[in-house]
């Protein structure tokens, strides 16, 4: 398998976060009854034409600028013919031969090491309108529903070149795509919700060379996760097929997430278009100025932002890129950092705690009750010592779940914690008394005796007392 490498590139459709469509007034919120957001220009009736959608411009050059890209000041829309019931025109309108944003890159870190992917081009789109099969497959399906709420929906179309070599790189590019696309404010970046799609186109060759294989592309891909099975099964299935002395077909084919393979849908030998330059808008001529105060709009992006955390507040690098890998988590960051100005302990929480329920839940930050001045508060208590880490976490899950103040989760549950010593005295002269062997260990330098007695102590209080406070007066009295 080591003779082929794997060669794939990723054209990534993103919806733009405007109020309106690409050409005309009609709402672009997501989850309407089907056909009520629609118009004759989104619905390609004779006759209608529309205006370019100011605010899209500006969203898609923000877009090109995060991702490093030069921005073009003489563009325009061309026609892409096609037939198919979604697209009621019987063409798209696109930027085929002149995008507003071209050669970008963007930076992955994968396993410690950096690397640059560059992006060919990202150009301005409408979407088409949505299918729905009523049968489960375009095949087995008696009939189709078509929903135009969504066709003439801004998208920008992101192609990278053919720099990807795994199904691991190709994740990472999406979940950083996502990251910039997100912390500049351009798009919401839901994949369940199709406002961030992707195929992905895959070849192998023989490692070395530097022709390019025939390459298929992948469809249907729901999650990141899907993406990195797909095109890892796909790369897997043409290494095989090749050498078993077959050959690749240049063809399309869907990810079945449910049987784990690509099938394939329709042989795509050298589709035609018949491109050409849509005459009825206005060609879209951009300032250079105008360019310069989209740029100074562009908010802190990730790699920044994670340069930040390690530079000036000394997280690890790993702990940065995990915070900084979602703006909601970024600032949830940031703001219990504000309160409780320990970086690697609210870090710490965050990535544990915090993570690790929002996972177990599948909720988004915004779903979970938790404040971050609600973990700063909690941080606060536990270094007082007024309970212990592990009471921490009890309390932690309930302001998730509840959003409740820490210091009321505490009263209500009994959680305080014991640090009073006179209380404690009695308890650990108990334990003491029941215990005579791992006293007489401990007396004769076996320091491991004392972590039982603590631990003994700790059981008798139901994990209440202050295992600090109970370990200082235990080597206290056993030294007597
Ligand atoms: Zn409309």
């Amino acid at each position: 398998m080591s003779r082929y490498e794997a060669v794939i590139g990723l054209e990534v459709h993103v919806e733009l976060k405007t109020e309106t469509k690409l050409f005309c007034g009609c709402s672009t919120e997501f989850g309407k009854e089907p056909n009520t957001q629609v118009c004759p220009v989104c619905l390609g009736l004779p006759g209608a034409t529309g205006v370019l959608n100011k605010k899209a411009v500006e969203l898609a050059v923000k877009a090109g600028l995060a991702l490093n890209c030069e921005i073009g000041t003489n563009t325009w829309f061309d026609r892409k013919n096609y037939y198919y019931p979604d697209l009621p025109k019987g063409f798209q309108i696109s930027q085929v031969f002149r995008p507003i944003a071209y050669k970008g890159y963007l930076d992955l870190e994968l396993n410690g090491k950096s690397k640059r992917i560059n992006i060919t081009r990202a150009h301005l789109e409408e979407d088409p309108g949505k299918l729905t099969h009523a049968g489960g497959s375009i095949i087995t399906s008696h009939c189709s529903y078509v929903d135009y709420n969504r066709s003439g929906i801004p998208l920008v179309e992101i192609v990278s070149e053919p720099e990807i070599r795994s199904g691991e790189e190709a994740k990472a590019y999406l979940e950083k795509l996502k990251a910039i696309l997100e912390y500049a404010g351009v798009s919401d970046v839901k994949m369940e919700q199709g406002s961030l799609r992707c195929d992905a186109n895959v070849s192998v060759r023989p490692v070395g060379s530097t022709v390019l294989g025939t390459k298929t592309e992948i469809k249907n891909m729901n999650s990141f996760r899907a993406v990195q099975r797909a095109i890892d099964y796909e790369v897997e299935r043409q290494i095989e097929a090749l050498m078993d002395g077959g050959r690749i077909i240049q063809e399309t084919r869907a990810w079945d997430e449910n049987l784990g393979v690509t099938v394939a849908m329709r042989s795509k030998e050298n589709p035609d278009y018949r491109c050409f330059m849509e005459h009825e808008l206005a060609p879209i001529e951009l300032k250079t100025e105008w360019i310069e105060d989209v740029r100074a709009t562009i908010p802190e992006l990730p790699d920044a932002r994670r340069k930040r955390l390690v530079e000036e507040h000394g997280l690890p690098v790993y702990d940065a890129g995990v915070i900084t890998s979602s703006l909601d988590l970024a600032e949830f960051f940031d703001a219990a950092l504000k309160e409780y100005p320990d970086a690697k302990t609210v870090s710490n929480w965050v990535m544990g705690e915090l993570l690790r329920l929002l996972n177990a839940r599948n909720l988004e930050l915004s779903e979970a009750k938790i404040t971050p001045g609600g973990l700063a508060s909690l941080l606060k208590l536990i270094e007082k010592g007024a309970i212990s880490n592990k009471m921490g976490k009890e309390v932690f899950e309930v302001m998730f779940e509840e959003g409740k103040d820490p210091d009321q989760i505490v009263k209500e549950k009994g959680l305080s914690q014991i640090s009073d010593e006179s209380q404690l005295n009695r308890i650990i002269a108990e334990v003491i008394a029941k215990n005579p062997k791992s006293v007489a260990d401990f007396q004769s330098g076996k320091e491991k005796a004392i972590g039982f007695l603590v631990g003994q102590v700790m059981k008798a209080t139901r994990g209440q007392a202050n295992p600090g406070v109970v370990n200082a007066i235990l080597r206290e009295k056993l030294a007597e």
